[in-house]
């Protein structure tokens, strides 16, 4: 199964992402991830792309393409990924369709997580992130241990520059800008699958679960 997670920065992607990759065994391929590790190693990858991350921009197509092709290369890629950040913009999608048709491959479904920008703020405002284990906390709705230290692996928690308010009213805006676009381009392959991101992490996730569920119930009834 090849899925791609889309929605705007701070909807709760990635933790759904983290989930639905638990509950189904398939590796979480989360961009900005690997571009956080490759920026910590200094890698080439992570020198070119530390910049655009701290102002709030896209890292150039390229850079991307490159990464994630490689990325889909490891074995455990093989069988199917849920995708969290990539791809951002059309050039990335239809990078996207072309590594997946040399494969004879395709996907099988976006979700679409719909949130409107107010939440998306405070969402984005009150993360706390785990920058070895990438454990995902947020102060109101999923509270970080007292000791500050990542329920999971016990590194300290970090609020990620980007997610300082400064930089997030940036991110909204790249997101309408480049992103977006890509909720008529999926709407227009038949595989986009609209979910309102406003409920809980239990709710929302359920939300997830169900569109799942129907597919496979199509497939069946084949
Ligand atoms: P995220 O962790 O998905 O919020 O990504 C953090 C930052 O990494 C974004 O604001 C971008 O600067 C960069 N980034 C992540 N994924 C991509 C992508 N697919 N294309 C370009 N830049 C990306």
């Amino acid at each position: 199964m090849k899925v791609v997670f889309l929605g705007p920065p701070g909807v709760g992607k990635g933790t759904q992402a983290t989930r639905f990759s638990k509950n189904h065994g398939l590796p979480h391929i989360a961009t900005g991830d690997l571009l956080r590790v490759a920026i910590s190693k200094k890698t080439e990858v992570g020198l070119e792309a530390k910049a655009f991350i701290a102002k709030g921009q896209l890292v150039p197509d390229h850079v991307i393409i490159q990464l994630m092709s490689k990325r889909f290369q490891l074995p455990d890629a093989a069988l199917g990924y849920v995708l969290d950040g990539f791809p951002r913009t059309i050039t990335q999608g239809k990078a996207l369709a072309d590594i997946l048709s040399n494969d004879g491959a395709q996907l099988d479904r976006v979700i679409y997580f719909s949130l409107e920008d107010d939440a998306l703020k405070e969402r984005i405002v009150g993360r706390r992130s785990c920058p070895s284990c990438h454990s995902i906390y947020h102060l109101r709705y999923r509270t970080p241990p007292k000791d500050g230290l990542c329920g999971a692996c016990g590194t300290a928690l970090m609020q990620r520059d980007d997610d300082k308010i400064e930089t997030v009213e940036a991110r909204l805006a790249v997101y309408q800008n480049e992103t977006a676009p890509l909720i008529a381009y999926y709407k227009a392959l038949g595989l986009l699958t609209e979910i309102d991101a406003s409920g809980n992490l239990d709710e929302v996730a359920e939300l997830v679960e169900a569109v799942f569920r129907e597919i496979d119930h199509e497939v069946l009834s084949d």
